[in-house]
């Protein structure tokens, strides 16, 4: 197919088509104050293709102008205790491989600090994030903390150095990712560089359909993000899967040219795409005739998760709005509304006057702990994973 698109990895031109979606919500990770401002919230299209010679995906119909980021923007996993023992760990490795004890970090796209916060307690000590899109109420990390936290875009300006520069969950989300680790390589030029997204490998293997959201123009498997760090001259020295291979991470660092070289394969990653349509309908029709099930037969169905596997869930399937409610740990979200099928947000506690009979789970990371919960809370509805 000819489009009049460019690679944002690779920089080259050709691709083929994937899969598309109408009226997915633009943000699946806004919540709404009332049902009403939940219905009318704002929809787009998913045009998925991929590129031929990287393997990245992108979402041809993506309008940067439709998902300009609001206010109300939450995504912080924190509040899950799985999410904050990986992420503990993996701040640790860094620390550690890097001998990074002492040094200075730069975060793009750090939310509320979350993990800058532990990169300090794994023995940094001079950290700054940047975030365009934090919270107006959020409550900044007080001076002493040890962490500087800005609202909007980070502009290098050669003077602040830093011995680490890193981006979590942020490529994914812009029109040009090599801008973002151009910027970082710029804050961090002897220093190493530290990047992490979701592993589109994964999504591609295990047909993981809810991963597919407005937000993210992108989805990088391991030769798209080669790719990009190569186009910025610099070198991937390190690189794993993490989080049941759900992230796909990267450690950088500048490098002579000889030594610049891809050494990931895109034909898998070309040939999983090529299934990935076909997998696609069958899990929505899968779930489209389960809900269908469930409805007959009479049971509450909730949604353990209101993030963007939760929403786009209930959105994607047929029968999705039958879903009575979505339930998140984070109690910021709690009494607010989801996205179109405007399904109220309720606190794990909120379900003992009212318990469901079956309880799905977006995410299976999460299976255990939710069980846990859901056994302490003296329920006991049916846990099962989309
Ligand atoms: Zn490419």
């Amino acid at each position: 197919m000819t489009l009049d698109l460019l690679c944002v990895s690779c920089g080259a031109g050709s691709f083929v088509d994937v899969l598309s979606f109408e009226d997915a919500p633009v943000f699946c990770n806004v919540l709404y104050d009332t049902e009403k401002q939940g219905r009318d919230a704002a929809t787009g299209s998913i045009s998925l293709v991929q590129c031929v010679r990287c393997g990245l995906l992108m979402n041809s119909s993506f309008d940067p102008e439709l998902a300009a980021y609001a206010p109300g923007y939450e995504n912080s996993l924190h509040h899950s205790s799985v999410f904050q023992q990986w992420a503990t760990t993996c701040a640790e490795r860094l620390v550690r491989s890097h001998d990074l004890r002492g040094g200075s970090a730069l975060e793009i796209g750090c939310g509320r600090g979350g993990f800058l916060s532990l990169l300090r307690d794994a023995g940094m000590s001079r950290l700054v994030g940047y975030d365009p899109s934090l919270p107006a109420d959020a409550e900044a990390p007080g001076s002493g903390s040890g962490i500087d936290i800005h609202r909007g875009f980070f502009e290098p300006d050669g003077d602040s150095v830093f011995d680490l520069a890193l981006s979590r969950h942020v490529l994914e989300h812009v029109t040009d990712p090599a801008a973002i680790v151009n910027s970082l390589a710029a804050a961090a030029p002897s220093g190493v560089l530290y990047l992490e997204v979701p592993d589109a490998s994964t999504m591609l293997r295990d047909a993981g359909i809810y991963d597919l959201i407005y937000e993210h123009c992108s989805y990088f498997s391991a030769p798209a993000l080669r790719a990009l760090v190569e186009r910025c001259g610099l070198a991937v020295v390190d690189s794993r899967t993490e989080f049941g291979d759900q992230y796909l991470s990267v450690d950088v660092r500048r490098a002579p040219a000889a030594e610049v070289r891809s050494e990931d394969p895109v034909d898998p990653v070309l040939a999983a795409a090529e299934g990935f349509a076909k997998q696609a309908t069958q899990e929505r029709s899968r779930w489209a005739e389960r809900l269908a099930d469930l409805e007959n037969s009479g049971k509450d169905v909730v949604v353990w998760g209101a993030g963007s596997k939760g929403v786009t869930f209930v959105n994607l399937i047929n029968g999705g709005d039958k879903v009575s409610r979505l339930v998140d740990l984070n109690p910021l979200k709690r009494d607010r509304f989801v996205p179109v099928t405007a399904q109220r947000v309720v606190s794990p506690d909120d379900l003992r006057s009212d318990p469901p009979q079956v309880i799905i789970v977006m995410n299976r990371m999460y299976r255990d702990e939710v069980s846990t919960m859901v056994g302490s809370l003296g329920i006991s509805a049916e846990v099962v994973v989309a």
